[in-house]
């Protein structure tokens, strides 16, 4: 029963298997910040990536793994006519009763930290140099430390933040002001950081960052004692 609100999705010690054999890239950032457009574009490089949001996704889409089990703690109310999760009407409860977060956080994190640690071990027996964990709520769950080699932040004003997620169409202003409050501040965050992605302006702007980024990740790779 003990669990906190913010508990993390991925256990760290069911991947402490991998450290050492590959190097660890933790990245996070706010609502909006970019943590996708980057990770797509590490992956361009060649890196693993494993993205926890998109996982989130997946088991919460019709027929996904959490269904079942949402439907029979909180009710079929609480999915859409698709059968997929109402992000909306679930977004509004838990946002109101922390309680029903912890519900539905203690059927969605086994299930996150499952799929993380498989695909986490195919990308690694499939020879990618190293491995990119995108975790918004890296810095909020306070779980993370040891186990990533690197912590990157993707960061931009909270101004940029709202215009885009707007953009995307996907949330109101007065829910994204809500998501925000509730995520780690600016400051915070940075203060987690090894390296500080800025994405504020266009594509042509960050993709030099990544590139940087990712030679410092093979970097660690030629540093790590070779495993036999
Ligand atoms: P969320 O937390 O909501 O999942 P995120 O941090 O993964 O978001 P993205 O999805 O990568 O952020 O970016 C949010 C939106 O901003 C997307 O529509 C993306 O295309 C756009 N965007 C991000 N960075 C840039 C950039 N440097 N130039 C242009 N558009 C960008």
């Amino acid at each position: 029963m003990a669990s906190t609100p913010h508990q993390n999705p991925t256990d760290q010690s069911d991947l402490t298997s991998l450290k050492g054999r590959i190097p660890l890239l933790g990245l996070t950032g706010g609502i909006g910040s970019g943590k996708t457009t980057v990770s797509d574009l590490l992956g361009q490089l060649g890196a693993g990536v494993i993205d926890t949001d998109l996982i989130a996704h997946q088991i919460t889409a019709p027929s996904g793994k959490a269904i079942p089990l949402i439907r029979e703690q909180f009710g079929a109310e609480f999915l859409d006519p698709s059968g997929a999760l109402d992000r909306g009407k679930m977004r509004s409860l838990v946002f109101e009763k922390p309680e029903a977060r912890k519900s539905l956080e203690q059927i969605t994190h086994p299930l996150i930290r499952q799929e993380t640690i498989r695909q986490a071990l195919e990308l690694s027996q499939a020879g990618r140099p190293y491995l990119v964990f995108v975790i918004p709520l890296l810095v909020e769950s306070g779980n993370w430390q040891g186990l990533f080699d690197h912590i990157a932040v993707v960061d931009c004003s909270k101004d940029t933040q709202i215009k885009r997620v707007m953009e995307r169409n996907k949330l109101t202003l007065e829910e994204i002001e809500k998501i925000l409050e509730a995520q780690a501040s600016r400051a915070e965050r940075l203060s987690q950081a090894n390296t500080i992605l800025h994405n504020e302006g266009g594509l042509a702007e960050l993709k030099p960052k990544i590139q940087d980024l990712h030679k410092k990740m093979l970097g660690f790779r030629t540093n790590q004692p070779t495993s036999s």
